[in-house]
């Protein structure tokens, strides 16, 4: 049993006074069963107060994005080490929001979730195609080229304490999500790519389905043996949404 992870990727939004009040709300519902993780991803100015806000809680805390360098002459940058100083465990690499509006390509991901280990946090890789891509038959390539760039620069090895987000981009903030069938075929084809380097490793990793997930879909989407939770984006903003999803993964265990 890998359990259920269930992430909240806030992206740019909150405020000290709208983010005390979602962390209370999830706090106090958050499941008491051990095989649903919940996670939370603030913006970076916000980070420590959330870790404030979560302490004593099951809550974990991550962040949306990380330095590839680890410190020195790289204006706004932040390293993986300031993070781990904050509280954060998990960080989001390789969202398709970084790769289109800020342009990391997968080699950049790659040095990211590199930089992501070496300062002793958890990596969640996200990968997805397009709907041009989906289109013209391309989704398992791309999920591919994704991959294999950072599986050639941290080895499986690397993908021990990491998880792996499937994220379809046209799904992403879109209000259309990837049926459970083609989630659980794309779910099940990352595994097998993981398979051929590591069995151990493939069968360990949790991988997330993300791509507007709601209360109402989630049980459908998790209940697929290759989907081990959801990153949400718009529902993690709003506890009641955030903590149905929660109760939709707790179903199922
Ligand atoms: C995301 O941005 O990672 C995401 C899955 O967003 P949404 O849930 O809003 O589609």
């Amino acid at each position: 049993m890998r359990g259920y992870l269930v992430a909240g990727n806030w992206k740019m939004n909150g405020s000290f006074d709208a983010n005390r009040a979602l962390v209370a709300g999830i706090v106090g519902g958050a499941p008491a069963d051990v095989d649903v993780q919940l996670l939370v991803c603030p913006p970076f100015p916000y980070i420590s107060s959330v870790g404030k806000l979560i302490e004593g809680s099951p809550v974990q805390l991550g962040a949306q994005n990380v330095s590839e360098h680890s410190s020195g002459a790289f204006t706004g940058e932040t390293a993986g080490s300031m993070l781990r100083d904050v509280g954060c465990d998990f960080v989001i690499v390789g969202h398709s929001e970084r790769r289109a509006i800020m342009g990391e390509t997968s080699s950049i991901v790659a040095d990211k979730f590199k930089a992501a280990l070496s300062a002793g946090l958890k990596p969640i890789l996200c990968v997805g195609e397009t709907l041009e891509q989906r289109e013209s038959g391309q989704t398992k390539a791309v999920i591919d080229e994704q991959l294999t760039a950072v599986l050639d620069a941290v080895g499986i090895d690397g993908f021990e304490d990491a998880v792996i987000a499937y994220e379809p981009v046209w799904a992403i903030g879109t209000g259309v999500t990837a049926s459970p069938e083609q989630a659980q075929e794309v779910h099940r084809h990352i595994r097998e790519l993981l398979e051929s380097r590591d069995a151990g490793v493939a069968e360990k990793i949790k991988i997330l389905y993300g791509g507007s997930v709601k209360g109402d879909n989630a049980a459908g989407l998790f209940s697929n043996p290759d989907i081990d939770g959801g990153l949400i984006g718009g529902a993690s903003l709003k506890s009641d949404d955030f903590l149905a999803i929660a109760e939709a993964a707790t179903s199922l265990c």
